[in-house]
This record gives C-alpha cells, structure tokens and sequence, in this order.
C-alpha cells in the first residue's frame, strides 16, 4: 500500500493549466530523508541544522558537520537540498552559546544575528558547507535576515570561508545562497534583498509571531496567531512579485506550508516551492494537481482583501 502510494506520487506536482511546483521536504538530520524521500520529496526545502549542534558539550567541528552535509546532500542525488544555517536562539538557547540572559529572546540575538556575532563558529558551518556542495546540489539559506548589510556580512564572511578551503587547494563549486523571509522588515523590503540572493524562502511561523506580535508558543494567545492573516498573507504577496521581479525562485518553509487545505491559497500567492513535514507530500501534490494556476490567482486576490484570517480560512473550506 505505501509503496505504491509512494511511487505514485514520486513526480512532480504540476497544476491542471501546467504551473509546475516544486515540493519538498523539511528535515532535521540524515535519518529523517528516507522518510523524505519515501514520499516523493523532489529535494529539501528546509534542513535545520540546528539539531546537530544541540544536546551537547560543544559545537560540531568542521569534519563531523561535513559528513553529516554529505550524507544528506549524497543521498538527493542531484535534487536541491536547502541547507539553513545554525538558527538558535530565541526559544532555541544553546548553553555553549550563552548570550547571556535576554528580556525579549524572540526580538534578541537569535538566527543569522548570533551567528554573525560569532563569526567563528559561522565560518566552520560554512566551510563545512562549501565542501558538502561537490556532493550534490546543495544550496545555503541565511535565517532571520533583517536588513541587507547583515546579508552582506555574511556572505563576505562565506567568500573567507572559500579563500581558506582554496588557499588549502581544495576545490569548491558555486553555491546558491538564499534568505529566510521572516520578519516583517524582509518582506516589506524583498525588492531590495532580492538583488543581494539567489532565492526566498518564506518562514510563515516566524513571519506570523512577527507580524501579528504574537508568540509563537504562548498557549495565552494562541487564538491570535494564525499565519493565513491577511496581513501575513500580504507579505507573502509582496515577497514573491519582488523575488520574480529580479528573476529569482521563491519557496516556503513554515508549517503553512502543511496544510494541504492551503493548497489553493500557496499555488495562487505564485510560490515556485513549498517545503513541508515529509507525510503531507502526498496530499500535497494531489491537491495542486487538480488546481487550476488562474483560478487559484483569482482566488488569492480575494483573499489579500479580506479582514481576518477566519474569513480566509471559511473562504478556503468551500
Ligand atoms: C519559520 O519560522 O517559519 C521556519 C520555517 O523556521 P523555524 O520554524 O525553524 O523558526
Ligand atoms: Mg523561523
């Protein structure tokens, strides 16, 4: 039964007028890709590498991390896998890292910010990186971007991450370098980080906590947080008419981009790829099959104008 249901679904997903979506996978570790790749995954949209540096004494050097790259990036065979650097912080403390105590985590430093201040520990990830690419077609995605000189840092401190392995007379390929469009200030100004990347990709549970200035987590006021927001679902908008403007691929990453009863919402908002958990691959791709490109455009123009997200949601049951 689940083979057959696998194999089914193990080509792309394509709408009913022929817009071609590319789904993949979000993954933790190497364990985690048979399950990818079992349900079709046409490659990894999301591989959150904070895992490998948890739970432990000290970061992974440079050696562990390569292979732990390789073997991900070796087993896609070919297929994009999306490698996010270390995004901790927030509600993601590392006790090696220690910042120090912070009032308000989310707003602190968190994501590219941390990794930025510690430039070290960035550049072994990225060299690490940089010599996983002559595995497969791997691609390196910066979280929590704000503004464009933190884009810019890090990828000065990527080309000194190259100069270093080179200078060592290793040879290392082009790699496509990425963001994560999460906060509010990204969206609003993709236009211009657009010019700085090679793609977007949207992180929907951070853009929403962001957006709406609710806590991701907090049971308190859970009924307010809802990533189908028309406010968020404006940022989307935003993002993605500014990353095809300059002629790059926009994904999402956030766990909207689970919810198979979005389908018609994420195909019509012009998304190039939705990375998801592995199991909603499946009914995914049944679903953007039997959707039509222009209608699910139609669609979201009417969506973008509605009050809430209770009106989106009732709007996307019929
Ligand atoms: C997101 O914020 O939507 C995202 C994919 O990243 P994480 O959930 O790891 O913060
Ligand atoms: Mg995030």
């Amino acid at each position: 039964e689940a083979g057959r249901r696998d194999s089914k679904y193990a080509g792309p997903a394509r709408t009913r007028d022929g817009r071609h979506i590319e789904v993949a996978a979000n993954i933790r570790n190497a364990a985690e890709v048979k399950m990818a790749l079992e349900h079709g995954a046409g490659g990894v949209g999301l591989f959150r590498t904070e895992f490998l540096f948890m739970n432990r004494e000290e970061p992974p050097g440079e050696e562990e991390q390569l292979q732990a790259y390789k073997e991900v990036v070796a087993a896609f065979q070919g297929k994009p896998v999306v490698v996010r650097t270390l995004d901790v912080g927030g509600d993601k403390p590392l006790p090696y890292l220690n910042p120090g105590h912070e009032e308000n985590p989310f707003l602190g430093l968190r994501g590219l910010r941390l990794c930025l201040a510690r430039q070290e520990l960035f550049k072994t990830q990225l060299k690490a990186l940089l010599r996983a690419a002559s595995y497969g077609n791997l691609k390196i995605m910066f979280p929590m971007v704000t503004t464009l000189e933190e884009i810019r840092q890090a990828k000065k401190i990527m080309a000194e991450a190259r100069m270093e392995l080179e200078a060592n007379g290793l040879t290392v390929s082009h790699v496509e370098t990425g963001i994560m469009i999460e906060v509010p200030a990204a969206a609003l100004m993709a236009d211009v980080l657009a010019r700085e990347v090679d793609f977007f990709s949207i992180g929907t549970n951070d853009l929403a906590q962001y957006t709406l200035a609710v806590d991701r987590g907090n049971e308190r006021v859970a009924g307010m947080y809802d990533a189908c927001h028309p406010a968020v679902l404006r940022l989307i908008d935003v993002t993605v008419k500014a990353a095809h403007r300059y002629g790059k691929w926009v994904g999402l990453c956030g766990e909207l981009g689970s919810e198979v009863d979005a389908a018609p919402l994420l195909v019509g908002l012009g998304l190039d790829e939705i990375s998801m958990s592995p199991v909603f691959i499946p009914p995914m791709k049944e679903a953007v099959n039997k959707i039509a490109y222009h209608e699910a455009r139609e669609l979201v123009r009417r969506l973008l104008e509605l009050p809430g997200p209770g009106e989106v949601r009732v709007a996307l049951s019929k």
